[in-house]
C-alpha cells in the first residue's frame, strides 16, 4: 500500500493495513512522521520530485492519500505506475474550494451562495456578512476571513495576498454535522452514522455520534456516486435553523469526525479505506456503542506533557496520540474517544476526560 502524505490519517490507515497483513510505504517531504513511524518504508522527498514519486509508485500495488493538497502533477505521475484511489480527478475537484463548490452546484447539491474572487472589485456587492476563503490549500479554518461590514472588504482582500479566493454567504446554522462514507470498486456504498461536530477557532473540537439525519445520508450517497469515488469520503454539512442541509465541504479521505469509528464501529473508517482501495468487500459500519471524540491540540503541552493517566481514569475512554515531535498551538496531536449508553453521555465523558488534562 502506498500513502501520499504522512500525518495522523495515514498513521491510523497504516495501523489498520498492518493489522490485516499489508505492508505500507508512505511518501512526504518530512521524516519521522506520524505515518512513517508505523509504516514499513518512509520515503522523504518533495511532491515535485516526480522521479521520486514514480519510484515510490513502482514499489507498491495501489496508492491512496491522506492529504488532499498533493499537486495534480504528483497524482498524474503516480497514475503512470499504480492505480490511485480515489482518482486524481476526485483529488483535483476536492482540493480546490471553487472547483468543488462549482461541481456541487452544477450537480444540484445544496451549497451556500458563493462567488469566485480574483480581485478586490469582485467583492463589490457580495451580500454581507460573508466569509472569504483561499480557493486552494486551506484547512482547519486557515486562510479565512470573516467579513461583517463593507469597511472590512479591503483588509479581507489584502489577507488573501493576491491568491484566488471564494466568497461565501455566512450560514446561520443550528449545528454542523458530517457523514463518512465508503464506495467500493464495484459501486457498493456504505455509510456511517452522522456525527454532530462542534468547532473552536475553525478547528474541529468535539464530534458525537450517532446524530441521525436521513437526508444527509441520501445526499452523501449521491455525492459518492456522482463523483465516482473509490475509497472514503466525508461530506461536511451545516444544518440551518430552518432545518435545511447545506454542504460546507468534501474531504476525499477519512475525516477527523470519523475517528470515533475506531473505538465504536465494527469496521473503522481506516479499515474501510483499505478495503475500498484494495478492491475488497466493504465492512459493516454498524455502531456498537454511541461515542464521542475530543481533539487534543498542541496547546495542551504549554506547560508540560499532559498527565494521560488522569484522562484515562474513566475506563471507557481511549487515548490516541499521533507521535508528532513538536506540539504547536492549534496542531492536532491526538484525540480521546469515549463510548457511552447515549451519545450525550459519551460527549460528557470525553469532555470530562479532556478537562482532566488541564486547560479546556
Ligand atoms: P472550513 O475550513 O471551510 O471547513 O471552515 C471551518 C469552519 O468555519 C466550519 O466548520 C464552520 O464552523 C465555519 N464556516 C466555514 N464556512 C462558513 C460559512 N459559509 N458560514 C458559516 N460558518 C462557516
Amino acid at each position: 500500500m502506498g500513502v501520499l502524505g504522512s500525518g495522523q490519517l495515514g498513521r491510523m490507515f497504516a495501523i489498520a493495513a498492518r493489522r490485516m497483513g499489508y505492508r505500507v510505504h508512505t511518501f512526504s517531504p518530512d521524516e519521522d512522521t506520524p505515518t512513517g513511524q508505523v509504516a514499513d518504508v518512509e520515503v522523504m522527498a518533495s511532491y515535485d520530485d516526480l522521479d521520486a514519486v514514480r519510484a515510490f509508485a513502482g514499489n507498491v500495488d495501489v496508492v491512496t492519500f491522506e492529504f488532499e493538497n498533493v499537486p495534480a502533477a504528483t497524482a498524474a505521475a503516480v497514475e503512470q505506475r499504480a492505480p490511485v484511489r480515489p482518482s486524481g480527478e476526485v483529488l483535483h475537484i476536492t482540493q480546490h474550494r471553487l472547483r468543488e463548490k462549482t461541481w456541487l452546484a452544477k450537480h444540484g447539491f445544496p451549497v451556500t451562495p458563493f462567488r469566485a474572487i480574483r480581485s478586490r472589485e469582485d467583492l463589490n456587492s457580495f451580500p454581507l456578512p460573508a466569509i472569504l476563503k483561499t480557493a486552494g490549500f486551506g484547512y482547519d479554518g486557515k486562510g479565512q476571513y470573516r467579513i461583517q461590514k463593507a469597511a472590512d472588504l479591503d483588509s479581507a482582500w489584502a489577507s488573501m495576498n493576491g491568491r484566488e479566493a471564494v466568497a461565501e454567504e455566512l450560514v446561520d446554522f443550528e449545528c454542523e454535522l458530517s457523514v463518512v462514507a465508503a464506495r467500493a470498486a464495484d459501486g457498493a456504498v456504505v455509510q456511517y452514522q452522522p456525527s454532530r461536530n462542534s468547532h473552536r477557532d475553525g478547528i474541529l473540537d468535539v464530534s458525537m455520534s450517532p446524530f441521525p439525519n436521513r437526508e444527509a445520508w441520501e445526499i452523501t450517497r449521491a455525492v459518492m456516486e456522482q463523483l465516482n469515488v473509490i475509497g472514503v469520503l466525508c461530506v461536511e454539512f451545516f444544518l440551518t435553523r430552518r432545518g435545511k442541509l447545506i454542504i460546507n465541504e468534501l474531504a476525499p479521505r477519512p475525516h477527523n469526525s470519523g475517528h470515533l469509528t475506531i473505538d465504536s464501529c465494527v469496521t473503522s473508517q481506516f479499515e474501510q479505506q483499505l478495503r475500498a482501495v484494495c478492491g475488497l468487500p466493504l465492512g459493516s459500519t454498524e455502531m456498537l456503542r454511541p461515542a464521542a471524540m475530543a481533539n487534543l491540540l498542541g496547546d495542551l503541552w504549554e506547560h508540560a506533557e499532559p498527565n494521560w493517566a488522569s484522562a484515562l481514569r474513566h475506563p471507557e475512554t481511549k487515548l490516541h496520540l499521533y507521535g508528532k515531535l513538536e506540539p504547536r498551538v492549534g496542531r492536532k496531536m491526538g484525540h480521546l474517544t469515549a463510548v457511552g449508553d447515549t451519545p450525550e453521555l459519551a460527549d460528557r465523558l470525553v469532555r470530562e476526560a479532556r478537562q482532566a488534562l488541564g486547560i479546556y
